[in-house]
């Protein structure tokens, strides 16, 4: 029997570490904004020649807003069966950008805006062979 290996679920996104995962974004060279995913190099006109840097985002920040998913997005996107309803937040980095992330961690009615939440890997669903697919999710800190 093959050995199950946890992989991310979409390449180049966010850094395989299990205990301090990060998000790997992208900071213009000329005007210093930065950017998720990296791959955003037309932002102003007058920027467009400079290049971007690769980054690696902070770990933690402060939910701005969310919502509840409450039914099964449609594909490509693939849900827990049963099906559970999920929080999906908006959170703020101290880089200046916001980041869409499904919370973990915390029941959909304890959601609130203005607390801080930090980035964890979870299993997102399985391939046909049965590894995990990880993706990122933010998880309220104790
Ligand atoms: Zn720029």
């Amino acid at each position: 029997m093959d050995a199950k290996k946890p992989r991310a679920a979409v390449d180049g996104l966010f850094t395989m570490d299990p205990e301090e995962p990060r998000l790997i974004g992208g900071k213009c060279s000329s005007c210093g904004s930065y950017f998720f995913p990296k791959f955003y190099q037309t932002h102003k006109p007058t920027c467009s020649n400079r290049g971007v840097e690769e980054v690696l985002l902070s770990r933690r920040g402060t939910l701005e807003s969310f919502t509840v998913q409450h039914y099964p997005p449609p594909p490509p996107f693939v849900s827990p069966r049963p099906f559970v309803p999920y929080g999906l937040g908006l959170v703020a980095l101290p880089e200046g950008i916001n980041i869409i992330g499904i919370m973990t961690g915390i029941a959909v009615e304890d959601l609130k805006t203005g607390i801080e939440v930090e980035l964890v890997l979870e299993t997102l669903h399985q391939d046909e062979k049965g590894n995990d697919l990880l993706s990122w999710k933010f998880k309220p800190v104790d």
